[in-house]
């Protein structure tokens, strides 16, 4: 019989059911696989694609989500369809809820495979318990920054905003070795009345637990490089004594698939990487909100009239639902004068084959972690647009402590895409980020690039990424043989 040292390391790996978690999380498992890892993905037949377009060294196990027995359609399948029909903080909640039930399913799996260790999503709070059940360490993904791991950490514990009189007076996030400003707007908050109060309650709870599980289970792994983000990831491991481990940027892992990432694409990749080689290299602007956000018609209509105002190149990429309110959020005739310096995608773009090519010069970012990390990673800098989660977070981390971006000044935190942000906010973000004649500018340039160089390095053999992991690997290999 084999020795247990001998037995391949086993590892699940359970996303959450929203494209921002699922593609770190099928990075992250192909890096594993690549270290000799078996791996193994459990998600929900509708991402059966998304978690297989990685090859053969990953294996599958689907489970149902069971849409309709918390009242949502069918077709609901992701966080995506909630954000897509406007259906706040109630449809969040039963969403969650749903995401709750399968557990019982999901440690059915556990039962039968009984791997050696659960890397799980931190929206399924309940997964550290369910890892124990089973005597394995779960580790926790939360998908992202040190920075908004620490700052969210401070806030929670120390509460500054409720020392602040309004919504809009500035207060310090304290612990922090940068000193970053912060309004209650830019935070999470209770503000529905009547039946939605119940939802937001439940929200809070929930969000409670998932704290409380992030500082019980065996660690946290992390998307993101050591050199981006020194004193946090220290912060994090020193000061709130938490076990984790840095493995990223997951995006620069895939060389093969950078296509095709969770989704296929809504554009032809030959026919947009033909459009870009047409360019200049550094003169085109990507602007993106990611998977979730979904803003008015009034908010789509500025951004339009400050990007054909800026004059810049670019590639705008607008979510699939914008058009069910027709096309009324582009201002007529739009495609026709902005044709040959611009393109729309509708739908899902190649973004990380898009942001490494030469001709983009930098990104609109709503700061969701993947595409500010896949920026970063591109050596480009950015305009910070953050919405909600943990985007407020990012962008300080963005602007304020690595210095490589501008805000385009979205001020309040919502679950609903937002306040507005006006036309000539994009218009100077726009043309501030693109400009090659402000000193300034051109040493955040410098900076994103040097950044992203050290990014390559760290996931290189012998780098910071690449070694963190190798020693999680083996930390895995000693807990599973001392059991
Ligand atoms: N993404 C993509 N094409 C798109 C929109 C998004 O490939 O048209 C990818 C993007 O590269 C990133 C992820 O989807 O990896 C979005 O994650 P992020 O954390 O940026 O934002 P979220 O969607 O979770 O708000």
């Amino acid at each position: 019989m084999a020795n247990s040292t001998d037995r391949q390391l086993h590892v699940y790996f359970f996303p959450f059911l929203a494209h921002g978690h699922l593609i770190p999380t099928v990075d992250m498992a192909k890096l594993f696989a690549g270290r000799g890892v078996k791996t193994t993905i459990v998600t929900t037949p509708p991402h059966f694609s998304a978690a297989t377009t990685t090859g053969p060294d990953i294996q599958t196990r689907l489970l149902d989500f069971p849409a309709a027995e918390f009242g949502l359609p069918a077709e609901c399948q992701n966080l995506e369809f909630i954000s897509a029909h406007n259906k706040g903080w109630e449809g969040v909640s039963q969403f969650t809820r749903a995401t709750v039930a399968l557990r019982e399913p999901f440690e059915k799996l556990l039962e039968q495979d009984r791997p050696d260790c659960l890397v799980a999503d931190m929206l399924f709070p309940w997964a550290t318990e369910s890892a124990s059940r089973f005597g394995i360490p779960r580790l926790i993904f939360h998908g992202t920054s040190f920075f908004a791991l620490a700052a969210g950490e401070a806030v929670a514990t120390h509460e500054p905003q409720n020392g602040v009189s309004s919504d809009d007076e500035p207060f310090v996030i304290p612990g922090l070795t940068d000193e970053v400003r912060f309004t209650r707007r830019q935070l999470p908050s209770r503000q529905t009345t009547g039946s939605n109060e119940k939802e937001e309650d439940f929200m809070f709870e929930f969000f409670k637990r998932v704290g409380e599980s992030s500082s019980e289970c065996f660690g946290t792994v992390v998307n993101s490089f050591y050199e981006l983000e020194p004193a946090y990831a220290d912060h994090y491991r020193r000061v709130l004594g938490r076990r984790s481990w840095h493995v990223g940027p997951v995006s620069l892992c895939n060389a093969n698939d950078r296509a095709v990432r969770g989704k296929e694409a809504t554009i032809d990749r030959d026919e947009c990487l033909k459009w870009l080689d047409s360019k200049e290299p550094n003169t085109v602007v990507y602007i993106s909100f990611g998977s979730l956000v979904k803003f008015s018609v009034e908010q789509m209509r500025e951004i339009a009239i400050g990007i054909e105002a800026s004059d810049c190149q670019f590639i705008w990429v607008v979510r699939e639902c914008q058009q069910d309110d027709g096309n009324n959020w582009l201002p007529k005739g739009f495609e026709d004068r902005t044709s040959g310096r611009g393109m729309i995608i509708r739908g899902w773009a190649p973004q990380v084959l898009i942001l490494d090519h030469a001709a983009i010069g930098a990104l609109v970012t709503h700061c969701g972690w993947n595409s500010t990390l896949e920026g970063v990673a591109a050596g480009l800098p950015m305009v910070t647009w953050p919405v909600m989660a943990d985007q407020f977070y990012n962008e300080k981390l963005v602007t304020e402590v690595v210095k490589i971006g501008v805000s385009v000044g979205s001020r309040e935190w919502s679950v609903d895409g937002g306040g507005t942000v006006g036309h000539a906010a994009v218009e100077s973000a726009l043309r501030r980020v693109m400009s090659r004649e402000v000193e300034e500018v051109m040493e955040m340039h410098r900076r994103a690039k040097a950044l992203g160089e050290m990014a390559r390095k760290a996931v290189e053999e012998g780098g910071s990424s690449y070694s963190d992991l190798g020693a999680l690997i083996e930390e895995l290999r000693s807990q599973r043989d001392e059991h």
